[in-house]
């Protein structure tokens, strides 16, 4: 980048807000795919006019722009394949509004998931979504990903509470897709258009998102089995039974030993999968001993019921220790998201671990059973691995062989770039292609996401 369009964008923010310092950009080099590009300056705008100044620039100067929430994605959404700018949203973290009466609260995407869940809760009100990061993850990241979490089964995803948008497109115009209303259905539905974007289609800059009244009560049920084949059973059962939980998770034999050694689970040794899963409904206790006797049919060794705050929580957090967790069994952890119809969970599971004993290389799986979404963790001890994408393509081939999906929450960024072909046709990748044209004219916005051309992850498929 040229000094002069450096410090031009140095002054599009206030004193302090901008830095080319080689220490810092390090550390804005790599989100938790951990693929590391540097940028060449990184921006903390404070307000949506200092975006807008910033996007003028460099959409003149044709300068990739890659918007950062926390750096938590999976896929290497926010690394900058090619340099430029970082525009990171830490300052841009307020709660502006949270409206009661509406059920509606509006935020800049810098506000971490987890405050805004604990702050709407002191108005009795509930913010579904809830990636396990949700302590550190940012809204707009949320948003940009359309993440999915730990309650999708009963309340979907992120894209299901966002109600309306404001948005720097690419040529520094800010522009508001949506409605104030509960419900409106003038002209393509943008809003859902930019959930689940990956930052390639315009900057957001403030969320108007939809609440629900607190749940009454909640329950959580953590069941041993012997085997996944009864774990996926006690999963099938429960997803037959007419009260829905929250969420249900699963966690196999690997990541029960991982959760044990770094993070303390309570878990029997040997165990060889568990489901956790949480009721919140004014039945709460009778819907988990109702789920517990399901478990217990279908083969459990053991099963715990809590309905105290402090303990649910605590077996929540062995939950949200599975990633961290299984990061510290191997050097590199490739992890894979993929999605199924719940009902091939089995053959799924089964089929996973079948690569992983042909490819000699260990998998772990654990994730959100009850959406059909599994995280497919690929253990190696180097990060250029020669087996990892015959081990991913093999995987994702037998995962869309079963109608499923190449990610179920974590987004195409730039590591799985180079597989959307086999998931998504020529036609709808070439409309897509259009849709980021018309958005992203001069392509500065996440240059090198979903469509991979300047992507730097896995060689990619053999063939299409
Ligand atoms: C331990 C752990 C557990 C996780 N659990 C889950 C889970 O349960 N469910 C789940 O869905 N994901 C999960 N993830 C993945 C990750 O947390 C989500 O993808 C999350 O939504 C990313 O948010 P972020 O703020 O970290 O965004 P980043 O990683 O910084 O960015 C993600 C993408 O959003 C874009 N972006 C960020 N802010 C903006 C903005 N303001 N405007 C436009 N684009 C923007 C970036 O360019 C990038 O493409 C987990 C990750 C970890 C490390």
């Amino acid at each position: 980048m040229e000094a002069s369009i450096i410090r031009e964008l140095e002054t599009a923010v206030a004193a302090g807000r901008a830095t080319t310092d080689p220490a810092t950009l390090a550390l804005y080099s790599y989100d938790a795919a951990a693929e590391t590009r540097w940028p060449e300056m990184l921006l903390w705008p404070g307000n949506e006019e200092e975006v807008s100044a910033i996007l003028r620039t460099a959409s003149r100067e044709r300068v990739p722009v890659y918007a950062r929430g926390a750096a938590t994605g999976r896929a290497g959404g926010a690394t900058p394949d090619l340099g430029g700018i970082v525009l990171s949203f830490e300052k841009m973290d307020r709660i502006v509004e949270i409206d009661a009466a509406n059920r509606q609260a509006v935020v800049e995407p810098g506000v971490r998931t987890g405050a805004l869940k604990k702050a709407v809760a002191l108005h009795g009100l509930f913010y579904p979504p809830d990636p396990a990061s949700s302590d550190f993850t940012t809204i707009g990241g949320n948003i940009a990903t359309g993440a999915g979490g730990l309650a999708c089964l009963k309340y979907g995803t992120t894209k299901d509470y966002v109600q309306q948008l404001r948005v720097v497109l690419a040529d520094g115009e800010v522009t508001t897709f949506g409605s104030k209303a509960q419900k409106s259905v003038t002209g393509y539905d943008l809003v859902h258009l930019l959930v689940g974007s990956e930052g390639t289609l315009g900057v957001i800059v403030q969320a108007r998102l939809r609440l629900l009244p607190a749940p009454e009560k909640r329950a959580t049920l953590l069941a041993e089995f012997g085997s996944v084949e009864t774990a996926v059973e006690a999963v099938l059962r429960i997803l037959a039974h007419p009260h829905v939980p929250c969420g249900l998770e699963f966690a196999d034999r690997g990541t029960i030993e991982c959760a044990r050694r770094h993070a303390g689970a309570d878990v029997t040794e040997g165990c060889a999968a568990v489901i956790l899963l949480q009721a919140d409904t004014a039945e709460a206790e009778a819907d988990v001993r109702a789920f517990g006797r399901i478990c217990a049919a279908a083969g459990s060794t053991r099963v715990l019921y809590s309905a105290d705050p402090e303990e649910q929580e605590a077996l929540w957090a062995v939950r949200r220790a599975f990633s961290p967790a299984t990061q510290k069994a191997a050097k590199v952890k490739v992890s894979e998201d993929i999605g199924v119809p719940a009902a091939r969970l089995r053959e799924t599971l089964a089929g996973i671990y079948d690569i992983g004993r042909r490819h000699d290389r260990r998998i772990l799986c654990y994730g959100h059973a009850g959406d059909g979404n599994i995280h497919v963790n690929i253990l190696t001890d180097r990060r250029d691995d020669p087996a990892i994408p015959a081990t991913v393509e093999e995987l994702f081939r037998m995962v869309l062989g079963m109608g499923g999906t190449i990610s179920g929450e974590h987004g195409i960024g730039s590591l799985k770039a180079p597989y959307i072909g086999l998931e998504i046709g020529p036609r709808e990748l070439e409309l897509m292609r259009r849709v980021k044209e018309v958005f992203d004219p001069h392509g500065i916005l996440n240059p090198g996401k979903i469509f991979g051309t300047a992507s730097r992850g896995h060689s990619g498929p053999s063939s299409r």
